[in-house]
């Protein structure tokens, strides 16, 4: 049926941002009345993860520093043994992605609650979503209890964050803004949101790849990364975070470099489909065509900028197309399984 009402429902998230917020953490950790955390932390943030765990004190039960990307259910059950272990009753997770997806899993097998220090703009923090992979398939779970109560921006911890990984990570918080403005479910709210972040993405990053280590900028960017977290939780994802999750679990890929090889493509498939997202795009960018802005943008990064360089196999590719065209999410241009194995093809 045509149903006109859409539903925008906000989750009940404490949000602290600004320099200097990590120091925050173990305050965040009292808070919540827990008296034994369980420290998850990617070795890129080594550094502020033990910062932290000198907030914490006496309130640091243990730690974990082996998160692994896509959340493989082997890798939680390692942290499951650390936390029944040391008896944990809230984990705090510090890192990108890998690191608050490891908190999510393990507080979907616990319901501890969850302090999320995002160190990349994936925006995981944000979403009630779970990916969690076993034997090469990824399956995702959605529930709002997986959503972390608190969560603490601090841009400090994105200052190091390498050119290359800087641009991937945020390609892949605008493609969360981008497929917001497509979505069958957008709402005034959501729309605001993705229209402020792809703003916010695309003015920010060029000056933080001048200067990686300029704050007000890196601010900026981890904000405008913020605003489209909330998109990727409020509005669904259509054809492009299909391609990423199902090529993303098949082969194993890294989340980031992903995304920045399919958005364009994807963008060029669907805007003519997408009025209202290719007008906004548009007047975003000042140009009428926004794919081929955000294909320069891709372009440009100095590692892999297509699947074969990521040993995606070309054989590979009308299986993962064939899934992708049966799988369903809406997306304004419903593709055949032949038009995904086209795409493919152009970013193989
Ligand atoms: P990641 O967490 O795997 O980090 C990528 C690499 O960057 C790692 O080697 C990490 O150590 C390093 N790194 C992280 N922060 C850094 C920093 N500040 N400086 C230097 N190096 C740093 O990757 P990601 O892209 O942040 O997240 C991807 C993962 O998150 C995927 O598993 C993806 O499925 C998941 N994800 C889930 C959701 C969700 O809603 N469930 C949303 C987005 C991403």
């Amino acid at each position: 049926a045509d149903v006109q009402v859409r539903v925008h429902e906000m989750l009940p998230a404490r949000v602290l941002v600004g320099p200097g917020a990590v120091r925050l953490v173990g305050g965040e950790v009292e808070r919540l009345g827990a008296r034994r955390a369980l420290l998850v932390a990617t070795p890129s943030a080594s550094a502020p993860a033990g910062e932290i765990a000198g907030d914490l004190g006496p309130r640091l039960a243990a730690r974990f520093d082996r998160p692994a990307p896509h959340t493989p259910v082997a890798v939680t059950a390692e942290a499951m043994a650390v936390v029944e272990e040391a008896s944990a009753d809230c984990v705090v997770a510090i890192g990108g992605g890998s690191a608050i997806g490891l908190a999510k899993a393990v507080s979907a097998r616990t319901g501890m609650p969850q302090v999320a220090v995002p160190t990349t703009y994936a925006g995981s923090e944000m979403t009630p979503v779970l990916g969690e992979t076993e034997d090469g398939v990824k399956t995702t779970r959605r529930d709002p209890a997986l959503a972390p109560g608190t969560v603490v921006y601090d841009p400090a911890l994105t200052l190091g964050m390498p050119r290359g990984l800087t641009r991937t990570s945020a390609m892949n918080a605008l493609a969360h803004a981008v497929e917001a403005l497509w979505a069958p479910d957008a709402t005034m709210v959501s729309d605001a949101l993705a229209t402020e972040s792809v703003t916010g993405i695309l003015a920010a990053l060029p000056e933080v790849l001048d200067d990686p280590s300029g704050t007000e900028a890196r601010a900026r960017l981890q904000s405008a990364a913020w605003l489209a977290g909330i998109c990727l939780a409020r509005t669904r994802m259509g054809l492009h975070h299909q391609l990423a999750h199902v090529l993303g679990g098949a082969f194993d890929l890294p989340h980031a470099e992903l995304h920045t090889m399919l958005l364009a493509h994807v963008m060029a498939f669907n805007l003519p489909a997408a009025p209202a997202a290719a007008s906004r795009l548009s007047r975003i960018t000042g140009t009428g065509d926004p794919a081929a802005m955000v294909a320069e943008l891709a372009r440009a990064y100095e590692g892999p900028t297509r699947l074969s360089e990521l040993g995606v196999p070309r054989a590979g590719l009308p299986g993962v197309a064939e899934r992708v065209a049966a799988a369903p999410y809406p997306n304004p241009r419903p593709p055949t399984a032949a038009e995904v194995q086209d795409l493919l093809e152009a970013a193989w």
